[in-house]
C-alpha cells in the first residue's frame, strides 16, 4: 500500500507534528479503502503551544485595524475562490457529500469571507446623546481574546468559515480544531490563509478528536469557546465554560419539519421534501425529518415520495449523475440504522429503505438506503431525536393548528417550512412555529450566510451565527463616556 501522506498541525505561524507523535487516518467514506492522509494526534500540550501562540500574536492582531484585517479575508476568499472545483474535490473525498453540494460548502465559504471582509469597515458601534452637558456617548466593540473554536464534519469548510472569520475582523486570534473526520478541509483552509499572508500565531490549527476538543474547552486561558456539533457534546461544553463563566457559543442539533398544505404546489413539495430528506445524506443539522401533510393529500404525496425516495442515485460523489452520498463513517451509519430497526419496534411503518445500500460500487463504502416511515407519532424516537441520516417520517394531520402542535413538539427549534398558495397560513406558520428559521414554499435546508442561523430550545443557547449577529458572538461590548466640561459631572445626580 501506497504510504499516506502526513498533515501537521499549524502552530504560532509553522507546520508541526504532535508532541505524541501519533496521528490518525482520513477515510473516504465512498471508499474505506482509501486513506486520503494521516493527521497528528494532539493532546492538551500542542493545545497549550497553540494558546501561547495565539496570545502572542493578539497583542499586536487586536490593534491592526479592522479593514486591513479584512484584506486577508478578502485575499483568502479570492484565493478560495480561484481553487474552488479542487477544493470541492477534496472534500468530495474525505466527506462523501456530491460535488454539487461540495461546491456549494466551498460557495458558503467564499460568501462569508465576502461578507466579513465588508464588515471590517462597519462593525458599527452607537453614537448617542448623555444626560450632562459637554459630554459625548458612544458604543464601540472590542475584541475578546483566544477563541477556541471546535466544528462538525457535515460543513467542513463553511462551518469553520462562520466562526474564523468574524473571530478575526473583530480582532480575535483563535485555537480552531476541525472534526477528526474532515480534517483536510481545514488544513486547505488554514494553508491558503497563511499564503493570503496572515501573520503568524493568528490562526492555530490542531488536529484530533474529542479529547483535543476538550483540552481547548478547559484551557484557562481560551476566553470564548464557539462550538457546532451534537447536543450531547455540546451540553458538555456549556457545563464546563458555565462552571469557570467561559463565554460560550453553541450551534446544535435539529428535528425540523415540513408542513404540506392540501393548497400546496405538490409537486414543488415534493422536491423540497426530497432535497431537505436525502440532501448532504440527511447529515445537515437543517435537515428535513418529519414532513407533516395534511390528510386529504397524505396518501398520493406519500406514494410521490417513496417512488421518488426509490429512484435517488447513491454512490461516489465524484461521480457525475450520483445524488446522495455516503454516510461519514461506520459508526454513523450503524447509528442511523439502529435508530431504524427502534422505529420498526416502536410499530412505525417502513415504506422504503432501512438497509445498508449494497452493490458493485457501494460495499466499500458507507452507504444507507433512502428511508421513508410512516405511522409514527410523538412517542416514538424516531419522531423526536435527531437521527442525521436519510430517514423521514411522513405524518398526516387533519388541520393546520394540528401540523402547529406536532412541529413544535420536540426539543429542538432550528429549521422548519411550510408549502401552501395560502399567505394566511404562511404568515401563521412564521408566527407560531417555534424554530429559528422558517422557509415559506422551501425546504428546511439553504441558509444564506447574511442573515442570522441558529435555533431555539435544546439547538443553541442563544447565539446566531451568520449576518451581523456572529459579530456579537466574537466582540464584547464597551460604552465610552468623554466629558469636555472640564469639572465632575455626576450622571443621575448633577441632571437639574
Ligand atoms: P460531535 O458533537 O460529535 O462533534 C463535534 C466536534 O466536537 C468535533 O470536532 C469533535 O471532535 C468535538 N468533540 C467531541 N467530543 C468533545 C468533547 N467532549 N469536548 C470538546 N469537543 C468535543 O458532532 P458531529 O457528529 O461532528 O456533528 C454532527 C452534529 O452536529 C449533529 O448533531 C448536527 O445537528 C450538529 N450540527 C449543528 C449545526 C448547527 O449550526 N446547528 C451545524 C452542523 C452540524
Amino acid at each position: 500500500m501506497a504510504q499516506s501522506k502526513k498533515y501537521l498541525n499549524y502552530i504560532g505561524g509553522r507546520w508541526i507534528p504532535a508532541k505524541s507523535g501519533k496521528t490518525f487516518p482520513n477515510i473516504n467514506p465512498a471508499n474505506k479503502e482509501e486513506v486520503i492522509g494521516l493527521l497528528p494526534e494532539s493532546g492538551s500540550g500542542d493545545v497549550d503551544l497553540a494558546v501561547k501562540a495565539a496570545e502572542k500574536a493578539y497583542g499586536e492582531w487586536r490593534l491592526v485595524p479592522p479593514p486591513k484585517r479584512a484584506e486577508y479575508i478578502l485575499k483568502a476568499s479570492l484565493l478560495i475562490q480561484k481553487r474552488k472545483e479542487e477544493l470541492a474535490r477534496l472534500m468530495t473525498r474525505e466527506m462523501g457529500k456530491v460535488l454539487r453540494e461540495t461546491r456549494g460548502d466551498i460557495q458558503e465559504t467564499i460568501d462569508m469571507g465576502f461578507y466579513v471582509a465588508g464588515e471590517g469597515r462597519r462593525l458599527f458601534g452607537q453614537t448617542t446623546t448623555s444626560e450632562l452637558k459637554d459630554k459625548f456617548a458612544m458604543s464601540v466593540r472590542m475584541p475578546i481574546g483566544v477563541c477556541g473554536l471546535i466544528t462538525p464534519w457535515n460543513f467542513p469548510m463553511a462551518i469553520p468559515s462562520w466562526k474564523i472569520f468574524p473571530a478575526l475582523v473583530c480582532g480575535n486570534t483563535v485555537v480552531f480544531k476541525p472534526a477528526e473526520d474532515t480534517p483536510l478541509s481545514a488544513h486547505k483552509m488554514i494553508e491558503i490563509l497563511e499564503e493570503a499572508g496572515l501573520p503568524k500565531g493568528v490562526v492555530n490549527l490542531v488536529h484530533g478528536g474529542p479529547s483535543t476538543g476538550e483540552a481547548i474547552v478547559r484551557h484557562p486561558r481560551i476566553r470564548l469557546i464557539s462550538f457546532t456539533g451534537s447536543c450531547e457534546v455540546g451540553k458538555l461544553v456549556a457545563e464546563h465554560c458555565g462552571k469557570v463563566l467561559k463565554r460560550c457559543s453553541l450551534e446544535m442539533g435539529g428535528k425540523n419539519a415540513q408542513i404540506v398544505m392540501e393548497d400546496a404546489d405538490l409537486n414543488l413539495a415534493l422536491e423540497g421534501a426530497v432535497w431537505g430528506a436525502y440532501g448532504t445524506t440527511g447529515q445537515r443539522c437543517t435537515a428535513t425529518s418529519r414532513v407533516f401533510v395534511q390528510e386529504g393529500i397524505f396518501e398520493k404525496f406519500k406514494k410521490m415520495f417513496v417512488e421518488r425516495s426509490r429512484e435517488i442515485k447513491i454512490g461516489d460523489g465524484l461521480k457525475e449523475g450520483i445524488e446522495m452520498g455516503p454516510i461519514i463513517n461506520e459508526v454513523q451509519r450503524k447509528r442511523v440504522h439502529e435508530y431504524v430497526e427502534i422505529g420498526k419496534k416502536e410499530g412505525a411503518k417502513l415504506e422504503i429503505g432501512g438497509k445498508f445500500a449494497k452493490g458493485k460500487d457501494l460495499d466499500k463504502g458507507f452507504f444507507y438506503e433512502p428511508t421513508v416511515f410512516t405511522e409514527a407519532n410523538n412517542k416514538m424516537r424516531i419522531y423526536r431525536e435527531e437521527i442525521f441520516g436519510p430517514v423521514a417520517c411522513l405524518i398526516s394531520f387533519k388541520r393546520f393548528e394540528d401540523a402547529i402542535r406536532m412541529v413544535n413538539d420536540t426539543t429542538y427549534g432550528l429549521s422548519s417550512s411550510i408549502y401552501s398558495k395560502d399567505v394566511n397560513f404562511a404568515m401563521r406558520a412564521i408566527r407560531d412555529i417555534e424554530a429559528g428559521i422558517t422557509y415559506v414554499n422551501g425546504p428546511t435546508i439553504g441558509a444564506e450566510v447574511h442573515l442570522p442561523f441558529g435555533g431555539v430550545k435544546n439547538t443553541g443557547n442563544g447565539h446566531r451565527e451568520g449576518g451581523e449577529t456572529a459579530i456579537d458572538i466574537f466582540s464584547e461590548w464597551k460604552s465610552v463616556f468623554i466629558d469636555y466640561s472640564g469639572k465632575l459631572q455626576k450622571a443621575q445626580i448633577d441632571v437639574d
